[in-house]
């Protein structure tokens, strides 16, 4: 059986404990290959290679760490296939949608970010018969990236990218339960040629391997998004060192649809949002509010719909809807829906485990699940499942709609559904999240900041955002 190895100074080598995890592939409910068990010194290991590259990393010239890194981007789109599979493989995610989003998209942040850096520019301040101030950006040194399993190689290298491209070293961890894209990533790395050093990848668990990274004194800076938890406990680690922290962390999106919305669109989409693999993507919306008019209609329309999913196969090419990512998970999921039933919850459609014949009889399968007649302040409404299960309630104003839409401690990101120009301004800047979406969900531009409000994050990603935070700004004035 295979075994992933650690990717550090530029090598693939056993893990120092020489002990291994089980890596389980969901949709089979078997282990596949093993993991390195990896501890605090093989995070040493990977930070003392980093020490040793990062100089002349960060003094390359731009256009040469552009094209290194267009060059691993390159090698992702050549090993699409491979990729794709692997991760659908150890998520349970539809081929179809690795092969289509997750990996398409990890190579886009590659060359985003190689093209991004060759057009940064700083700036000045011109003081008349004074001075010159101008900005200078330098590189961090080493940046730690820790990465959740969800969109496991997307995610992974949506830091990595503006890390290595602002001028830094890496050292990273992929999480424990999907660890295969990003060893797969560390031969592409090898076979790209990047530097030895540059990029070091650590498996392991998140309280050893993780949490080694973040207590390290030598790396100042953390990128992290996972759930919010872990986001807590990590920023108490991070803050007493005054380390740089970005963190990315879990959400309870809402879905409001006013009686004027496009029926069609607003139903198809809200599909895709509700259960896109398998409702675990941080920006799915889990909440679904319908205004009075619209509600009989459409909850039909929907709970038809949702009875009409496929859950199966995940290599199958038909397949939309896969397995959830482990037995824990699908566990976590089914007890958030005994407990939607406790709190007087209706489950008009899904609710259980699902078996699929054959090859995945044994795999962690979760019916899409459609839940009515609760209100916003059960834990149902109010803790993140992470999963495909959505309620659905109604509202008769734009005033309660926006209630019901900020009733939770999280604030990720929203969806709005909407032909009233004015409407949708309106309540768009009255939720507070992240990103609002009007009409659409999920449409990225990797040059937008990306980040949550209140427990959903601190701090903005993408565009020059990212750039900014693997950097430290000076500014210099000269007296003229
Ligand atoms: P976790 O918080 O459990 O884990 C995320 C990563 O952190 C994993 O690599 C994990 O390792 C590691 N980790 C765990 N404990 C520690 C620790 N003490 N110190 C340092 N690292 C640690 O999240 P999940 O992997 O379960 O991912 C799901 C969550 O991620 C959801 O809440 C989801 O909303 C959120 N998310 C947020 C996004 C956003 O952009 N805001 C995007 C995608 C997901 P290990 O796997 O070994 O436990």
């Amino acid at each position: 059986m295979e075994r992933i190895l650690n990717y550090i100074d530029g090598e693939l080598i056993e893990p120092t404990t020489g002990t291994y995890l089980d890596n389980i592939n969901p949709a089979i409910g078997e282990v596949y290959s093993y993991i390195p068990d990896s501890n605090k010194d093989d995070v040493e290991l990977a930070v003392k290679a980093a020490e040793k590259a990062k100089e002349a990393w960060g003094a390359l010239p731009i256009e040469d760490r552009s094209e290194a890194l267009l060059k691993v981007a390159d090698l992702i789109d050549e090993n699409l296939e491979a990729l794709a599979k692997a991760e659908s493989i150890d998520n349970g995610k539809p081929i179809n949608l690795a092969r289509t989003v997750d990996i398409p998209r990890a190579s886009a942040n590659f060359r985003f970010y190689a093209k991004a850096i060759i057009n940064q520019s700083t700036k000045a301040h011109i003081t008349p018969d004074k001075g010159i101030n101008y900005t200078v950006r330098d590189p961090l040194g080493i940046a730690g990236c820790i990465s959740p399993w969800n969109l496991p190689l997307y995610l992974f290298t949506w830091k990595i990218a503006p890390a290595l491209a602002s001028g830094n070293c890496v050292v990273a961890k992929p999480s424990e339960i999907t660890p295969m894209t990003a060893y797969l990533l560390s031969k592409i790395c090898i076979e790209a040629g990047l530097p030895a050093g540059v990029l070091n990848i650590v498996h392991g668990l998140g309280p050893q391997v993780g949490e080694a990274i973040v207590a390290h004194p030598s790396i100042p800076a953390i990128s992290f998004t996972g759930g919010t938890a872990t986001g807590q406990k990590i920023g108490s680690i991070a803050a007493p060192m005054f380390k740089k922290l970005s963190l990315e962390l879990g959400g309870k999106n809402p879905n409001i649809i006013f009686d004027d919305c496009d029926f069609e669109d607003a139903l198809a989409t809200t599909l895709r949002s509700s259960f896109a693999n398998q409702g675990q993507i941080c920006l799915c919306g889990s909440r679904i509010y319908l205004q009075r008019g619209i509600y009989d209609k459409f909850l039909e329309a929907f709970v038809a719909k949702v009875n009409n999913m496929q859950v199966g196969d995940p290599l199958d090419e038909t397949t939309r809807t896969g397995a959830v990512v482990s037995e824990q998970h699908q566990e976590k999921i089914l007890h958030y829906i005994s407990l939607a039933r406790l709190e007087g919850g209706k489950v008009l459609a899904g609710g259980n485990a699902f078996n699929p014949e054959g090859r995945c009889k044994n795999g962690y399968f979760v019916q899409p699940t459609v839940i009515t007649g609760l209100d916003e302040n059960c834990r149902t409404n109010q803790e993140e499942i992470f999963g495909p299960v959505v309620t659905i309630q109604a509202f008769d104003t734009e005033e309660e709609a926006i209630a019901l839409a900020n009733s939770t401690k999280y604030g990720l990101s929203a969806t709005l559904w909407t032909q009233n120009l004015t409407r949708a301004h309106k309540v768009a800047a009255a939720i507070k999240a992240g990103i609002v979406w009007v009409n659409c969900w999920l449409v990225r531009d990797l040059r937008t900041p990306f980040g949550g409000v209140k427990q959903s994050g601190v701090g903005r990603e993408g565009g020059d955002e990212a750039l900014h935070f693997f950097t430290e700004e000076k500014n210099i004035c000269i007296k003229t």
